[in-house]
């Protein structure tokens, strides 16, 4: 099976670099022409427009940056939808807003092309390994005929729901992971007001009830003074922003994650914003006017 990939960033690189491993065949596209010919020495081939990988396809996948690059690669000039067969499934991977995943999804049946949308969790670490958590929306007979091809690049593969519910459940994931952040920071800014050795408050509860994946991953992180990314604050201001809007479209409250996005775009105005997510941390120290380090 002729598998089309479009967007070779980050994430899209390893992955496609996993199925080409698996055995796939695979057609990629990505404005960036260096990482089209990285994937084309490593087995792929390449077309020049979205257009003509998804003529060449039955199935696309799609791992851009967020709604509005889906929007153009899919119904824009040259997209999918203008090279598409009847019957071809676009699994987009893309974190993007759910209620333009729907709107995608609706022009695309009209070519009667069917859409999932497939987010994903783990970051570059889990794109490499083939160990991502993949969330999908959308029928459950084109889920079944994907499945085989999502394994390859995720250790979870979850149908949710009709399509849109993958990036619910992305935006569920996010505001968890935001407000495990936040607990955090606070807490650990806390400790070290209290002259209490921050690094051993960890080490104290991360077994008990407070502990977390988010937790162990970020804290010792945060203890090194190391906010390379990672997951950069900007992307979570795009997945907290994308969480507003559905919230608000849905008239459901979001407190913290109107509270944490605040906070997030003040470290970004600072040029913070390709920190990893963990120097969320910084928001807090500058308003106690101390620093979190282990002793
Ligand atoms: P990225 O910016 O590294 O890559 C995006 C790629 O899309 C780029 O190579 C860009 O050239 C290409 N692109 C943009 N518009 C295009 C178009 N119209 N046609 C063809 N190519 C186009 O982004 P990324 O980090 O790989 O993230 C992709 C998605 O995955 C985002 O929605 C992000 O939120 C999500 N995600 C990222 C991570 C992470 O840790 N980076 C983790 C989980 C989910």
């Amino acid at each position: 099976m002729k598998i089309g990939f479009i967007g070779l960033g980050i994430m899209g690189k390893p992955m496609a670099k996993n199925l080409l491993k698996a055995g796939y065949e695979l057609i990629v596209n990505d404005l960036n022409q260096d990482a089209v010919s990285e994937l084309v020495n490593y087995g792929a081939s390449s077309l020049p427009t979205a257009r003509d990988v998804s003529g060449a396809c039955d199935v696309i996948l799609t791992m851009l940056p967020n709604s509005p690059h889906v929007k153009q690669a899919v119904l824009g000039e040259g997209g999918v939808i203008e090279g598409a067969k009847a019957g071809s499934i676009l699994v987009d991977m893309s974190s993007i807003s759910p209620i333009v995943s729907r709107e995608i999804s609706q022009a695309l049946s009209e070519k009667q092309v069917i859409m999932l949308d497939a987010p994903v969790s783990g970051g570059e670490p889990k794109a490499i390994d083939g160990t991502l958590a993949i969330m999908v929306g959308g029928p459950e007979d084109a889920f079944a005929k994907v499945e085989d091809i999502l394994k390859v690049m995720g250790k979870s593969v979850t149908l949710v729901g009709e399509i849109g519910s993958g990036n619910i459940a992305k935006l569920a994931n996010q505001i968890m992971v935001a407000s495990n952040l936040a607990g955090m920071a606070e807490a650990l800014v806390l400790a070290t007001k209290a002259n209490v050795d921050p690094e051993k408050v960890f080490r104290a509860v991360r077994v008990g009830l407070a502990g977390s994946t988010v937790l162990d991953a970020k804290a010792p992180l945060v203890l090194d003074r190391n906010f390379n990314p990672g997951f950069r604050i900007d992307l979570h201001i795009k997945d907290l922003q994308n969480a507003l809007d559905t919230a608000q479209s849905l008239d459901s409250p979001v407190p913290i994650s109107t509270s944490v996005i605040e906070m997030m775009k003040s470290l970004s105005s600072q040029g913070k914003g390709s920190n990893d997510h963990g120097g969320l941390v910084q928001w807090y120290e500058q308003m106690a006017k101390i620093e979190v380090r282990s002793k």
